[in-house]
């Protein structure tokens, strides 16, 4: 079930993960002799009932919230001012130095640690 889960955070999930996860629940559940193993499954089952389109928009390719690092891309929208404040937070460069123009980020080289999105004072950097 981690394995499953881990892969469909990295966007290597696919069609079937959903179904696969509930039958290992169901069998955990009913193969357990002790209360551990009973509710051990009990976090998939629950967030699968609650959130089962978050699930599926996963193994879509999209992460709705914006927090799996290799389902995302950090790009610059229209409201930058060109006030570098990114230029001068990012760890590794991946933001030219274009002062008072619309700045971009160069998504070979980012590593998606969102030190950009939290300085921008104009939300000017989407996460998507
Ligand atoms: S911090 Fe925001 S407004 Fe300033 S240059 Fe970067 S993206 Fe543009
Ligand atoms: S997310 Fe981090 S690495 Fe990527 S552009 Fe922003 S500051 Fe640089």
């Amino acid at each position: 079930m981690l394995d499953i889960l881990e892969n469909i955070t990295k966007g290597k999930g696919k069609k079937g993960d959903i179904e696969e996860l509930e039958h290992l629940a169901g069998w955990t559940k009913k193969g357990s002799l002790c209360g551990l193993g009973k509710t051990a499954p009990n976090p998939v089952l629950s967030t699968l009932k609650y959130f089962r389109d978050e699930y599926e928009a996963h193994i879509n390719g999209v992460c709705p919230t914006g927090k799996c690092q290799d389902l995302i891309t950090y790009s610059v929208n229209d409201k930058c001012i060109g006030c570098t404040l990114c230029v001068q937070k990012c760890p590794v460069d991946a933001i030219p130095f274009t002062p008072h123009e619309k700045h971009f980020i160069n998504t070979e080289l980012c590593i998606k640690c969102d030190a950009c999105r939290a300085v921008c004072p104009e939300d000017a950097i989407d996460v998507r």
